[in-house]
Formats: C-alpha cells, structure tokens, sequence
C-alpha cells in the first residue's frame, strides 16, 4: 500500500527543472554566485520531496556541472585559482548532495512506515476477529470491521465512546473502576493475560467471547489493544461433548451394573441345571421318578434361561434402534392399550379413568409399550380391593409429564430406584407375581431415549404412582 506523500509529482518536478536554466544564468551574470548555489539547493530540496530518486539524483548532477561550469566561464572572469572561489564551489557542491542523500534517506524511511502502517491497516480491517483500542479513559479509539460484524455497531456510532457499551452487565458497570485501579495499581485482570468475557451485541444479545488486551505507550499516552475472538461456537460443541461424556459415563456404569446383574441372572438356572445333571450322573440314571423330577426341573431352568435371554435381546435392541419420531395422539395410544388389555382388565375387576392427554412427538410403538408396561404393571401388583388406575398428564417447563397411579401394592422407598434395573424384581416368587423384570428397564430406556425421564413415587394412601417426561418440542437431537 502506497502514501500519498511519496507519490511524484510531475508539476513539482518541471518547475525544479526548468528553474536551473534561470539560475545557470544567474550565476554566470552574478560576482560569485553565493545567491545562486541557495537557489541550487532550493530546487534540490523541492525535487527531494516531490520528484522520483533517479530525477533527484540527475538534477542535482547537472546542478553540480552548471556550479563548477559557471566557476571556469563567467563573462567577467576572476582568476581561475581563487582559492576561496574554490572552497566556495565546494561547499556548495557537498551542501547539495547532503540534502540529496538526507532527503532520500528520509524519503525511503517514509515510503518504508506508510508500507508498514498499510499493510498493519489492511490485516486490521480483514482480520475476522475484532480488534478494537481504548484510551486510558475507556474511550473507543479504533473499531475494525470484524468489531462492527461482532456488534453490530458501525464504527462511528462507537468512536468516541466508552467501551463498556459492549459489554453486559455488571461488567458494563465495573468496566471504569477496572480501568482506573488498574492505572492506578498496576494489578492486571486481564491486560498481558487474556480470558473469556461476555459481549453485548447493539441488539442486546450476549455471546461469549476470548478476549486478549495488550498495553502501549503512544506519545506519552496509554492505548489498550483489544482482540476479540467469538467462541459461541466452541461453547456449544464443548457444551455438546460434555453432554455426550455425560451420556458415555453413565452408560458405562449402566453396563457394569448390568453385566453384574446379567451374569448373577443367568448363574442360578445354570447352577440349577449343573446341579441336576450331576445328581443324574450320580444316580447313573436309575433314580425313576427323581430322574424324570430332575429331567423337569432342568427343562424349567432352561426355559427360564431362555426367557432371560429374550428379554436382554429385547433390552438391548431397545438401545439400538432407530427412535421413528412423528405428532402422535397419547389419549389414542392409551385408547389401543386398554383395547389390548380388556381382557386382564376385565377379569381382575380393574378400573382405569384417564384425563385429556396432548399429543406429542414420538415413537408411537415404544411409547404403546410404556403404556403397557406400566398399565399391565398397575394391574399385576394389585392389592386385596379391585385395582383402580388412572392416567394423566400434566405441563411443565417445555415437557409433559405423565403419571399412572395405581392403588396397588407399593413399593417401599429403598426400592424405587432399583426397579427400573434390568432383572430386579422386588417380589421374585413368580407362582404370585409373573414377571422377569425387564419391563421397566426397557420403559425407562424408551423413556430416555425420548429425552425424558422416568421415576416412580408412593402415593400418600396406597399404592404407586410412575411418572415420565416427554418434551413438548422436537424430539431430542
Ligand atoms: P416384572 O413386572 O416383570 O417383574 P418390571 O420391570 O415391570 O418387571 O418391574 C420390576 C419390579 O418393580 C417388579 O418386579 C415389581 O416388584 C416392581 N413393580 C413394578 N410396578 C409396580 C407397581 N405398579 N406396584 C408395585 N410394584 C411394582
């Protein structure tokens, strides 16, 4: 980038020029021509400022020439050796070409520092972050284009003002005090350090921001440079990876209390069936009816084994399918459930009531199976009096809640959070409760993997009531 003063001009250079004509002239006609070498040094300091180096240099040699010359061929000579005539055209001759090597010194210092200041201008204003300097009183001095991308002011609705307009409070507030104890102290917060902030948009909006100050003296001032670099971005993936590192710990531990739990399950049918098939070894087969009573214990074992195994199946594929989200009519949903559970309704005397329920964005078929899990749950643990059930849902900060409170068996407080663990059954003698315990498990997965949450509370006369969560925007990302 060039400056306007070391730009030539030509006008200048003519008029330096064609003034030697004059001035030979003069110096031919003049005693001994001390005006003349004035003149001869006037036009060699208008050609240093105006003129290019190479035409500086030729003016001043044929003004050297024309010196020397009009020593030798005065009209009225003098006699050639006059010493001080000598000296004096000497002097002349260095004093002209000291201006001519100061001036272009000065000349490419100049041209150097508007090449230095414009390329420092140019990575100013295309740097995408947002540089911005303050005086020692907080006054915006400077505001590039990234800093009018950023905020949203244009740099002169800002020049001027206090930079504490960018900022939200209560920083806006304590901007001044920050600056005056710092003058005033020396202790830095942020100056030479760099932290995060927050920034204020004009239309009010906050973002955050990394923010690195640096100090410098400019004639005897303080100037602070501000970079300001956004990181709304950054937030929001760091934020999301912190998520999925929650997600990723609490699945890990899931697992570990799963595999616990999977290996503990699977062990007492297995133990069951080695133990027989070793009494059987024993006996040679010869033991009649205790053969045929082991046979039937053993065929027992393993279809327990195998329910065991169908409902992890169940449980795991649960965690691996594709959730299919779509608006979908709970009361409906619920509708098709009891349609599907009349007959267990029926025969136990059950009654089920049920308030309006909204609709909601989810997978209709897992969510029927919540539905039915909880439902037909309602109706196993009953107590001495015919179940009555009822279904409800309720809305909270940007989800529904729905509840299935029944006037069952209950369950005691220790024990409410275990349940939704694969397997755990707090009544495990199934000639009174059927079950393997893995409906709530695999409710409460489909639960979560709706972004909601699941839970079971005692209600204060008899009885549970389960509850869970379902957004009422879109489904989880
Ligand atoms: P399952 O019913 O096959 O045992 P679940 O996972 O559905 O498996 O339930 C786990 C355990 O939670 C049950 O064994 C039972 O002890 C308890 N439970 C579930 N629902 C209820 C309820 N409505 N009332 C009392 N206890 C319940």
């Amino acid at each position: 980038m060039s400056d306007r003063r070391a730009r030539p001009k030509p006008v200048l250079c003519a008029l330096a020029l064609a003034s030697i004509i004059p001035l030979s002239w003069m110096d031919l006609s003049l005693p001994r021509g001390t005006t003349t070498a004035i003149g001869y040094c006037a036009v060699v300091v208008l050609a240093v400022t105006a003129c290019p180096p190479r035409f500086v240099i030729i003016l001043a040699s044929i003004s050297s020439v024309l010196t020397v010359a009009a020593y030798f061929f005065k009209p009225s000579p003098q006699p050639v050796w006059v010493w001080s005539g000598l000296v004096h055209r000497a002097l002349v001759l260095a004093v002209l070409w000291l201006i001519v090597v100061l001036g272009l010194q000065r000349r490419r210092a100049e041209r150097k520092w508007a090449e230095t200041a414009g390329r420092l201008r140019a990575i100013v204003e295309t740097a995408v972050d947002a540089i911005i300097t303050i005086d020692e009183h907080g006054r915006i001095e400077t505001f590039n284009h990234g800093a009018e991308r950023m905020f949203g002011y244009r740099a002169d609705e800002v020049l001027g003002r206090n930079v504490s307009l960018l900022m939200p409070s209560p920083h806006r507030e304590d901007h001044d005090a920050y600056i005056t104890h710092y003058l005033a102290t020396g202790q830095k917060r942020i100056i030479g350090i760099g932290r995060e902030v927050l920034g204020q948009r004009k239309d009010g909006t906050t973002f955050p921001l990394d923010l690195a100050v640096s100090e410098t003296r400019l004639d005897g001032r303080r100037i602070f440079t501000g970079i300001l670099h956004e990181i709304t971005e950054r937030k929001r993936r760091e934020e999301q990876l912190r998520k999925v590192i929650e997600e990723l710990e609490r699945s890990n531990v899931e697992l570990e209390r799963f595999a616990s739990v999977i290996s503990h399950d699977l062990r007492s049918p297995l133990m069951t069936i080695g133990g027989f098939v070793h009494l059987m070894v024993e006996t040679g087969g010869d033991a009649g009816a205790g053969d045929q009573e082991a046979i039937a214990y053993v065929q027992q074992a393993v279809r327990h084994m195998d329910r065991l195994l169908q409902s992890l199946l169940e449980y795991s594929r649960v965690g691996r399918s594709e959730m299919k989200f779509a608006p979908c009519d709970t009361q409906e949903l619920l509708r098709q459930t009891l349609a599907n559970l009349k007959a267990t309704i029926e025969a136990g005397g059950a009654t089920v009531t049920f308030d309006p329920l909204p609709e909601v964005m989810a997978d209709e078929v897992r969510l029927g199976q919540v539905f039915q899990n909880l439902i037909e749950n309602a109706l196993k643990y009953r107590g001495e009096e015919p179940p009555r059930l009822h279904v409800s849902a309720r809305a909270n900060e940007g989800e529904w809640v729905f509840s299935v409170r029944d006037n069952g068996i209950g369950i005691a407080e220790p024990y409410q959070q275990q349940i939704f663990e694969p397997f755990r059954r707090l009544h495990p003698d199934e000639s009174r409760y059927q079950g393997i315990g893995i409906g709530l498990a695999i409710s409460k997965k489909i639960v979560q993997q709706h972004g909601g949450r699941m839970w079971v509370e005692s209600n204060p006369d008899r009885g549970v009531t389960f509850y869970f969560t379902i957004r009422r925007s879109d489904p989880p990302a």
